[in-house]
């Protein structure tokens, strides 16, 4: 966190349409504007999408790799590498893949599917883990069909992480990201009702994800934040 807080830089959006440089600067934007950002830009369609959103559509039609049926035989690790690319073209802007990496461990974690924490190698800022699914998703549909979708969950934390005003007062609001235990407040779940929405669209990406918000709010009124200070998002 910087020393002193710095204003909040808003960005143009003739350079979010463009998407030819990083247009956000590491946390120095209010949080609800982020969301309201990810929101809009998630509800455009035909003309009005950006150049990135319009090669990751191009992309998601003639690739395979996208297909989540049973018939398919592409490894769950190059599925999800896809989608990594897909997701943050799509919807955040190309901002997560360089920042950010994507280890997926093979191990449960109980009542865990995903992670986002510090990382501190080279430049990279944060790792988003995906855990080993229930064993009841017993098919490689439901089980990427989880994946999918615990992966763009953690995509939307690790996005307010890494360019959200590091301040309480800015940030970590209920109307914000929430509280730093659970981070599922009122921006979060902003983006997360949108970016459903714009998958399951049959126009766009016709995939019935699930981002676990009903769960992720219940968290969230429920954590202490005073005893969950320091723990990782999930
Ligand atoms: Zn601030
Ligand atoms: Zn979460």
């Amino acid at each position: 966190m910087a020393k002193f807080h710095q204003s909040h830089i808003k960005v143009r959006t003739h350079t979010l349409v463009e998407g030819l440089e990083n247009p956000f600067t590491e946390n120095r934007h209010r949080a609800t504007y982020l969301a309201e950002k990810l929101v809009s830009f998630s509800r455009r369609r035909g003309d009005k999408l950006t150049r990135l959103q319009k090669l990751a559509i191009l992309r998601f039609h003639n690739d395979k790799v996208y297909d989540l049926r049973d018939h398919i035989e592409y490894t769950d690790h190059k599925v999800l590498r896809a989608y990594i690319d897909l997701f943050d073209e799509f919807f955040f802007f190309g901002t997560l893949s360089f920042p950010c990496t994507f280890p997926f461990k093979h191990k449960r974690k109980d009542g865990k599917f995903g992670a986002v924490k510090p990382e501190y190698r080279w430049e990279k800022r944060f790792k988003v883990i995906l855990y080993d699914r229930l064993p009841e998703e017993n098919t490689r549909y439901k089980r990427l069909r989880g994946y999918v979708g615990t992966l763009l969950h953690e995509m939307i934390h690790a996005f307010f992480r890494l360019w959200a005003c590091d301040y309480d007062e800015c940030s970590y609001t209920r109307d914000g990201i929430g509280n730093r235990g659970s981070g599922h407040g009122r921006a979060w779940q902003d983006v997360a009702f949108a970016l459903e929405k714009a998958v399951r669209d049959d126009k766009l990406l016709n995939l019935d994800l699930k981002l676990d918000r009903e769960a992720a709010f219940a968290l969230e009124l429920f954590v202490d934040d005073r005893e969950l200070v320091g723990m990782d998002f999930d």
